[in-house]
């Protein structure tokens, strides 16, 4: 018989029986779940940010198998749909520090509305080409040129977090799809991103985080196997046990 748990409690009572045995049904399809719904019913369980940080570096444990494995850099993501894979992405331990004085963060994010259409000018008129090649049409990349607009469906992405040591610099800058790619980047139950959350301003973690190709100007970019691709949840389950 297959159950289908939803409800928080249902969720967290299927938990109690431990994380391991969990996935195995999950495996053996005796019990599906909404991704969401189960992460959010995990991260219940790991409600404080030493908890957290195991996640964190089980995904740094996995990025670095894969590396030694020979296998090129991908990183593994959240997204409300289902887990991505990210090809292209590395995932780094960065030493971040949730920005105490919120007066400069604020005032940061605002010059962003002026530095945004500032790089978009920069990024269009240097490097047509590579717009181009991943996707763009001629016409967007003409308006990028001239007005600094942003890509319909796309996002201008902080490599780094303004938030932590990220600024506004044109090389900390990127343009990524909004979906699935900009979303899953910020995913809610990346561990990187739910530590950061658990975490007081001013206070300091090693959030754990997907990070774009080194170089890259848009993201995805298909001339450069820069893609992003929906694998199995049970993957990102396991970063959870
Ligand atoms: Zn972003």
């Amino acid at each position: 018989m297959i159950s289908y748990p939803r409800t928080a409690g249902k969720l967290a009572a299927l938990l109690k029986s431990g994380y391991d045995a969990v996935l195995d049904q999950i495996r053996q399809k005796q019990v599906l779940v909404n991704v969401k719904e189960f992460l959010r019913a995990r991260t219940r369980e790991l409600a404080n940010t030493s908890a957290l940080q195991r996640p964190n570096d089980q995904l740094l444990d996995w990025f670095n198998a894969r590396k030694a494995s020979g296998l090129a850099d991908a990183a593994i993501v959240y997204h409300p749909k289902g887990a991505c894979m990210l090809h292209g992405f590395t995932i780094e331990a960065v030493p971040y520090t949730r920005k105490l004085d919120r007066a400069l963060y604020a005032s940061e994010r605002a010059r962003f509305d002026s530095v945004r259409p500032a790089w978009l000018k920069s990024v269009a008129l240097s490097h047509r080409q590579e717009l181009l090649d991943a996707g763009l049409s001629a016409a967007v990349v003409d308006r990028m040129e001239k007005d600094g607009k942003v890509p319909p469906g796309y996002e201008v992405h902080h490599r780094l977090p303004l938030d932590d040591g990220g600024t506004n610099a044109f090389s900390n800058l990127i343009l990524m799809r909004n979906d699935i790619e900009h979303i899953a980047v910020h995913g809610r139950y990346n561990p990187g991103e739910k530590l950061i959350h658990a975490t007081a301003y001013g206070d300091m973690v090693t959030a754990v985080m997907p990070l774009p190709p080194q170089g890259a100007l848009i993201y995805p970019d298909p001339s450069r196997q820069w893609v992003s691709e929906r694998v199995p949840n049970i993957q990102l389950y396991e970063i959870y046990k």
